[in-house]
């Protein structure tokens, strides 16, 4: 079950106004993750000068509210206190994607001197890390120490902290646990998000061509050609993980979602906020409409749309009871519970951000279908790219296009349209 669209927000966000402006500023890594968007050249790091030019066409042309600086490791290049800086010269906020590994408590000061805003981690048990003498990791339980540990280098230095994971078949059943974890330390966590795993099959009947030419496609073509891939697998949905989290935390919701570029069904991001306080104790979840307010707020007042926001808004967000049904119910059950012990009144409360992605899907034509108005978009060549094809621009020169052989490959899945709720 998922909620009817009807009932959230379709985000505002659009190629020319969107509140994240994505920068790859190396193709260095330190670790290998399993579907990595970005296959590693040897190309090494952007210059700083071009990563400048970057993020001022970005600025320009996205109307973004932070730059989110990706790679390979972006902490490994060496301008990367410098690149902060100039982000924060020009009044945005700069979010960096790490695995963390390379991550000091002195590289941490500098990048708070820096003005750094946030680290959104990517740590998972799709990985290869060193910390686990380069064995397969088998839960995601399992790198909860190493997590909490990363949270609390960020929290010492005030700096916001972010936390992803690729969902797999495997990793599916392990996503309430792993929202426990971070709802048990949310005064440390900011947020957390989920992002289904996807691979380009690699296989017979399967054919890939770029600017009407034939190529071959293998394993190792691009970071996320995988022969275990098969095309007709029902993969997971947004709506998969959706169902999971409400299935353990039925106070869950979603309040908005981006869809996607092909079929009208499908979601492609689900964006929900838990109402909960520092005990673990879920009241409910924002809704619809204090995400309007949210974003037409922000973009009225500083001139763009959110994604990050500098502050939590604690006990502030009952104020949205006048709008929002979804937070009047969740100060009713709020009150209910303080009735019972007065002292619970000065609990610290958040809305905690839980973020589902569902990444690109090969639809039954070979179509493929992106997230509509994708926020994901660096700059390739002077056009606007999204972020997880771009490795198909920087090998073949264009997007791959598909061609999926019918009587190969009968059962290709679809997409396919599930209950919703009421
Ligand atoms: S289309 Fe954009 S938002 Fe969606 S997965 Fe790709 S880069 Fe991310």
């Amino acid at each position: 079950m998922y909620p009817e669209k009807s009932n959230l927000y379709r985000m505002p966000w659009s190629m020319n106004d969107n509140p994240i402006g994505w920068v790859e500023v190396t193709d260095v890594c330190n670790i290998k993750c399993k579907g990595c968007y970005r296959l590693i050249m040897g190309e090494g790091h952007k210059s700083l000068d071009q990563i400048k030019e970057d993020i001022l066409f970005l600025k320009k042309w996205r109307n973004c509210d932070n730059i989110t600086l990706a790679g390979g490791e972006p902490i490994l290049h060496p301008d990367i206190i410098e690149i902060i800086k100039f982000i924060s010269g020009l009044k945005l906020k700069s979010v960096i994607l790490s695995n963390g590994l390379a991550l000091t408590d002195s590289l941490l000061n500098r990048f708070k001197e820096s003005g750094l805003t946030g680290i959104s981690f990517h740590i998972d048990s799709t990985q290869i890390r060193p910390e686990f003498n380069k064995q397969e990791i088998s839960s995601e339980l399992d790198l909860n120490d190493l997590r909490l540990n990363y949270a609390k280098m960020l929290y010492k230095f005030g700096i916001y902290a972010h936390f992803g994971i690729t969902v797999t078949e495997r990793s599916l059943a392990e996503v309430p646990s792993f929202i426990e974890w971070a709802v048990e330390n949310m005064k440390m966590i900011n947020g957390i998000s989920m992002i289904i795993y996807r691979g380009l099959p690699v296989a017979e009947g399967v054919e890939y061509y770029a600017r009407g030419k034939k190529v071959d496609i293998r394993t190792g073509s691009l970071g996320y050609t995988d022969e275990t891939e098969k095309i007709e697998k029902p993969h997971i949905k947004a709506q998969d993980v959706y169902a999971k989290i409400k299935d353990h935390f039925p106070e869950y919701g979603a309040s908005s979602y981006l869809g996607g570029t092909i079929d009208h069904r499908t979601y492609k991001w689900l964006i929900g906020n838990i109402i909960v306080n520092d005990k673990g104790k879920m009241f409910g979840a924002y809704g619809k409409k204090t995400q309007e307010i949210a974003q037409t707020f922000h973009h009225l007042f500083y001139g763009t749309y959110i994604v990050y926001p500098k502050k939590r808004i604690g006990k502030k967000i009952f104020l949205m009871t006048l709008f929002d049904k979804s937070v009047r119910k969740a100060l009713y059950k709020f009150l209910k519970y303080v009735l019972v012990n007065p002292v619970r009144i000065f609990y610290p409360i958040n809305a905690f951000g839980i973020g589902i992605v569902q990444a690109p899907d090969i639809l039954p034509d070979g179509r493929i279908e992106m997230c509509d108005d994708c926020p994901d978009m660096c700059v390739h060549d002077g056009m606007l790219v999204n972020s997880c094809r771009l490795d198909e621009c920087r090998i073949y020169d264009s997007f791959l296009h598909i061609h999926v052989d019918k009587e190969k490959h009968p059962e290709t899945a679809g997409q396919s349209a599930d209950p919703v709720e009421s």
